[in-house]
């Protein structure tokens, strides 16, 4: 009888076989024996299928779902041979079978070590050792094709006709696997995920980059970078505090920024995939430069209430320090956007932005909500003769008024129910404009997006996600490679 045995993990595969079958005769070994001193081992692992018939005989004794299971423990005995080909100059049975007693010694794919905690220990583990863990940094290595893919069969190796079709039939439903693998792993992060790849690693061989790093690239999820030969691409995930898992809106707990109220409005399947899925999306250029100049104005606000003036050096000086720490993403438009930055900054210390001290920078509030919590942070709130000023700074092209008008409402509604500031103005400055508008009718704006807020809280409670495309929105979606109704 043969016997393919192979890990469940997909890590070792190893085969035996005996000889006082009618299906492996003394005969047949004894060729295998010869022909194992000079052939090749993936040349001499199709003489063997071939000779044994193994998987037509197979699977005329099993169900189909067992002879499919065999029949890709074959096929991945196979690819497991042409890996190890592809990186050892030795391409022997008895050098294959070094190798699998190294792995097997190795004890690759046990159970990983905990953890260790308080200090700064990096685990490493398989993906599928990962599931079911979190972690706030996280590498994925080895994109490339032939590992993450895990390469087909070589071209030398090549199954009669009645075997290789439904492995070949299998093989769309192997990327797919190793697809979902991927996202396995990259939904293990909580804060970074970086996926990384080489053009070489041991050997000569020159590596293809990974199928899966050019749809995430087409979806616009990736900001990459190069390290000498290599490139780090980096995802950004939502905050934990925005992030609802079904067990806590079952409980109670669902928490709400503008950012996921917006995000179910435009789509309920994108929130889905964002704050219940946590798939990660983009930080684009525009977005890595609004971080920057909010960045420089809270640091700008907090000189302001130390009693310091901010001066154009003082301003230039703070942008430097933050754009060098920034890691901007894109090298090619870097210069110009750093130029365009400063100058906003300029003009809006030019136009009397820092006059009055700022009494709240950055304030983080939690406001109960008929039913959930809503959270958010203000760039800045100034004390005034009437009350309360919430200034909100945008970096990039105006919103939609709905959409501007909704944002600051919550702004306002969190800012009387978490931090009891009332009354309370609205001011909206369009940095790249240097503009500046204050909205009226703030009661009625906050009742308006109370109401917004609540029903958009009772939809996801309800567990309705269903996909919204258009195709204007989908086109800009991160997650249109994830989505099955993508326009
Ligand atoms: S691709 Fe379109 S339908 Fe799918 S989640 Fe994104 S916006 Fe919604």
């Amino acid at each position: 009888m043969l016997r393919v045995l192979h890990d469940p993990s997909d890590q070792v595969a190893a085969f035996r076989v005996k000889t006082r079958t009618p299906e492996c005769s003394e005969a047949l070994v004894d060729a295998l024996s010869s022909l194992a001193q000079s052939m090749d081992v993936r040349d001499l692992l199709f003489e063997l299928m071939n000779g044994t018939r193994y998987l037509d005989r197979r699977s005329a004794t099993i169900e189909s779902s067992e002879a499919a299971r065999v029949a890709a423990n074959v096929s991945r005995l196979a690819e497991a041979i042409a890996e190890f080909c592809d990186s050892s100059p030795n391409h022997s049975l008895a050098a294959y079978m070094a190798h699998l007693d190294l792995v097997l010694l190795s004890g690759e794919d046990e159970a990983p070590a905990a953890p260790e905690r308080g200090g700064d220990a990096i685990s490493v583990m398989t993906i599928h050792q990962a599931k079911g863990l979190e972690f706030d940094v996280v590498f994925v290595p080895s994109l490339v094709e032939g590992r993450l893919p895990q390469s087909g069969r070589s071209q030398r190796f090549v199954l009669p006709p009645a075997v290789l079709e439904p492995l070949v039939r299998g093989r769309e439903d192997v990327v797919a696997e190793e697809r979902r693998l991927l996202y396995v792993a990259m939904t293990r992060a909580r804060k970074r995920l970086y996926l990384t790849r080489a053009e070489h690693y041991e050997g000569g061989r020159r590596w293809r980059e990974s199928r899966f790093l050019a749809e995430l690239r087409a979806s616009g999820a990736v900001l990459e970078r190069s390290v000498a030969s290599a490139f780090l691409p980096t995802l950004t995930l939502p905050a934990r505090g925005e992030v609802n898992s079904r067990a806590e809106v079952d409980k109670g707990d669902l928490v709400l920024s503008f950012s996921a109220i917006q995000s179910y409005r435009d789509c309920p399947r994108q929130y889905w995939f964002r704050y219940r899925e946590r798939l990660p999306a983009a930080q684009n250029a525009e977005a890595v430069q609004g971080t920057i100049l909010h960045e420089v104005l809270r640091r700008a606000g907090e000189e302001r209430r130390l009693g310091n003036a901010i001066t154009p050096e003082r301003l230039h000086a703070m942008h430097a320090e933050v754009w060098e720490t920034s890691g901007f993403p894109d090298a090619r438009r870097a210069a110009t956007f750093r130029r365009l930055g400063l100058e906003q900054l300029e003009a809006f210390r030019a136009s009397g932005g820092f006059e009055r001290t700022p009494d709240l920078l950055e304030r983080e509030f939690s406001a109960a909500v008929d039913g959930f919590t809503l959270h958010g942070v203000i760039d800045r709130v100034d004390r005034t003769d009437e009350g309360w000023l919430i200034i909100d700074y945008k970096s990039g092209r105006p919103l939609a008024r709905a959409r501007r008008d909704l944002q600051v409402a919550l702004y306002a509604l969190g800012a009387s129910t978490g931090l009891s500031l009332d009354p309370i103005e609205l001011e909206v400055v369009y940095l790249a404009e240097g503009s500046a508008i204050r909205l009226e009718g703030v009661p009625k704006l906050q009742a308006e997006a109370r109401t917004i807020a609540i029903e958009v809280a009772e939809k996801i409670r309800a567990g309705r996600f269903d996909p919204q495309p258009e195709r204007r929105k989908c086109r800009l979606c991160p997650y249109r490679l994830a989505c099955a109704e993508a326009l």
